[in-house]
């Protein structure tokens, strides 16, 4: 990471790590709540997308968040402000079941972001869904196991946020668009089902969440569509099949299989990802940035909005 870039802007009161310790002597890299500026739009790059590819001046800033910091790309395209996240890191170091989802989508709340088009790997349990296709998946059955999947812990009050359109019909609607204008093959909706793993799954497991509904498989899209959503934000995901499932693919899975599909495809994502960033249309089509319901909660924990700061 490059800490020199980042503007030094103000710290917030209880910003620290999660041991307590500030970045002794190093300056503040925060970047400013973007309440009230011009929103901003997040990639989130799964397995095989670790540059967007199309950032000019592009710079790598550190974002403190109650969770742990968090390292995000900060660039443009066009008139855009557009910021990306590895989820697993740009060495893809972190395992999904490690993933920091709370600190990497508060960050990008923090840092303005409005909306979140998030890519990633996904094997396909639907016939329909071959391998080097695009989903822009509208549904999920979530078998996570040990994930803290909620900003909303008890401190702030119990919030029960709806989830009757997981993901922003908006910004789903305005990727298909893109990737009709581009002649790119992506199925209008899906059923995402997000695994635990590391491991992959048995052909039992696919089996089930065959007959449960289920089309595609993975193991990160939960809980950071949970999270995006409490955050308010528009948040949509690109998935890329690689393979067909255990028990539907007659050959053993391997990670090295799932990159080598992924950069095979990786040219179609940036392109799907960097037309819908040049034609996305003013936000406010969707309820997503009133998802929290009429308390306000997560803004008021935020600290972004005269609230109480605090972290949880
Ligand atoms: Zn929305």
């Amino acid at each position: 990471m490059d800490d020199q870039n980042g503007a030094p802007v103000k710290d917030s009161p209880g910003e620290h790590s999660p041991d307590g310790h500030s970045r002794g002597g190093r300056p503040a890299q925060e970047v400013t709540v973007k309440e009230g500026g011009p929103a901003r739009l997040a990639i989130i790059g799964g397995t095989g997308v670790y540059d967007p590819g199309f950032l000019e001046g592009a710079e790598t800033r550190i974002v403190p968040t109650p969770y742990g910091e968090v390292e995000i790309l900060f660039g443009r395209r066009g008139p855009r402000e557009v910021c990306f996240l590895a989820r697993h890191g740009r060495g893809h170091t972190v395992p999904p079941h490690r993933i920091n989802y709370r600190g990497n989508i508060w960050a990008l709340r923090k840092a303005g972001v409005r909306w979140i088009i998030a890519s990633s790997a996904v094997g396909s349990l639907n016939p329909q869904m071959k391998p080097g296709e695009l989903v822009l998946v509208d549904q999920f059955l979530d078998f996570t196991k040990s994930r803290d999947a909620t900003f909303h812990d008890g401190a702030g009050g119990v919030v029960h946020v709806d989830f009757t359109e997981p993901y922003c019909p908006a910004l789903r609607e305005h990727l298909g668009a893109a990737a009709a204008s581009l002649d790119l093959t992506a199925h209008p909706a899906g059923t995402y089902v997000c695994t635990e793993g590391p491991r992959f799954e048995t052909p039992a497991e696919i089996a089930f969440f065959r007959g449960a509904g289920g089309d595609l498989v993975g193991m990160t899209g939960v809980p950071e569509v949970v999270l995006a959503r409490e955050a308010e934000l528009c948040y949509a995901s690109v998935a890329l099949v690689t393979n067909f499932a255990a028990g539907i693919s007659p050959t053993i899975l391997t990670h090295r299989e799932v990159v080598e599909v992924m950069q095979a495809n990786l040219e179609q994502i940036r392109a799907l990802i960097g037309r819908a960033v040049d034609t996305l249309p003013p936000a406010g089509n969707c309820r997503c940035g009133s998802a929290a319901g009429e308390k306000g909660i997560f803004n008021a924990s935020l600290g972004v909005d005269g609230g109480s700061g605090q972290d949880h």
